[in-house]
């Protein structure tokens, strides 16, 4: 029997690529406009390390493969919820554009300063 989301009051069953998630499409797109919320401020503040900007980067490029390959899956999905994916990979898009330039601004700052 398939999994249920984990979000709470949601009754709506667990695709397979998403099994290690435990949540359903909607809740993990929501969940990844959050997490990418969460990313974009800590990236705009310019105080990360290399290494945790290197991690957001991982992070983004997992959520997309994930993502693309549930909704390619041949999981039954409403038109709204489709949508919703495409939107939430436009999200990561340019979460990861906004660190390229994040990246870019702080190594011309250093480059500056000493
Ligand atoms: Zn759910």
């Amino acid at each position: 029997m398939a999994e249920i989301c984990s979000a709470k009051g949601c009754k709506i069953s667990v695709p397979a690529g998403l099994a290690p998630e435990h949540m359903c499409i909607l809740h993990f797109t929501l969940f990844i406009e959050n997490e990418c919320a969460e990313m974009r401020r800590e990236t705009a503040l310019g105080k990360n390390k290399h290494e945790r900007q290197v991690e957001f980067m991982q992070k983004v490029a997992l959520r997309g493969e994930t993502l693309v390959n549930t909704a390619t899956s041949g999981f039954p999905m409403s038109d709204e919820l489709k949508a919703r994916i495409l939107s939430t990979l436009l999200t990561l898009m340019n979460t990861r554009e906004n660190m390229d330039r994040a990246a870019m601004r702080q190594s011309t700052a250093r480059r500056f300063v000493g």
